[in-house]
């Protein structure tokens, strides 16, 4: 069992250039699509604040107060946890520039935080998870693990959540999802890599094994964890060719589009997007 206590101030989204850090997220886009990310980060062409997102957003706020008491060894009653987020809805809502198209959706989407988190409580409720870590910005130098060589960028992520585990430190991601999905390790690899290795940088431990926690926004909500094996050398390899190659298109000013099912959530699709010739 690790006694280790990360720091956990409140996390603050970093913002900078596409030379200041690199970051999951980033990688996660650009990997979907170079032209979105170009469009995202470098033009800086912003997109509304969808439901979705936001209703995402909103669960990770109320989990951190859940997670940030238990630290202190107070486990709130869910009644207060729902207290707390109602009343830093409308921060939240100005924060994210977030526009309902009426009173009623925002009143629906405000229930749905409030069963998923409650949801998440109960299914949590007889555990004794140890929180070593809430909600924390970790950031580290990229250094080749093969080569050693500095890449001249810090790599940067929010962790949401490491809790002591009988295998070791325990680092979990939250996710709200529209339905069940399949454990595939492999859409979840550049984020499980990175936080790894942000761990392993920050601590000088290792992780004793990776958790995806799903909110699952079906009727009546659903929690669903899935546990992925600590990372090996294999997952940082990957994880830094991902990163010469992004780093590849920044050196270049390349970024090309690719068309493919990510299109269909795009807010490109039928205005910038259109107009990119290659
Ligand atoms: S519509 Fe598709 S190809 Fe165009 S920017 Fe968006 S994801 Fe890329």
């Amino acid at each position: 069992m690790s006694t280790l206590l990360l720091e956990s101030p409140p996390a603050a989204e970093r913002r900078g250039g596409v030379w200041d850090y690199i970051s999951p997220s980033r990688l996660n886009l650009w990997l979907r699509c170079p032209l979105a990310f170009r469009l995202q980060y470098i033009d800086g062409l912003r997109t509304p604040t969808t439901p979705s997102l936001f209703l995402g957003k909103a669960v990770h706020d109320g989990l951190e107060i859940v997670y940030r008491h238990r630290q202190l060894c107070a486990d709130l009653p869910a009644a207060e946890i729902a207290g707390r987020m109602l009343d830093g809805w409308d921060e939240l809502v100005a924060k994210e520039s977030m526009r309902f198209d009426s009173a009623a959706e925002e009143d629906a989407l405000k229930q749905q935080a409030l069963a998923l988190v409650a949801a998440y409580m109960h299914h949590v409720a007889d555990t004794l998870e140890i929180p070593l870590a809430v909600e924390t910005t970790m950031e580290a130098p990229l250094i080749d693990p093969d080569t050693g060589e500095n890449l001249g960028i810090p790599l940067t992520g929010i962790v949401d959540l490491v809790v002591d585990d009988r295998a070791g430190p325990l680092i979990i991601d939250f996710k709200t999802a529209a339905k069940s999905s399949p454990p595939f390790e492999i859409t979840h690899e550049i984020q499980l890599s990175s936080y790894a290795y942000l761990f392993r940088q920050a601590t000088g431990d290792e992780e004793g094994g990776l958790e995806i926690r799903s909110l699952v926004k079906t009727k009546t909500p659903k929690i669903e964890f899935h546990a992925y094996q600590a990372r090996r050398e294999q997952h940082f390899r990957r994880l830094f060719a991902v990163i010469r190659a992004y780093l590849d298109d920044l050196d270049r000013g390349s970024f090309v589009f690719r068309p493919g099912f990510a299109c269909l959530m795009c807010d490109h699709r039928d205005s910038a997007c259109r107009e990119w010739s290659g």
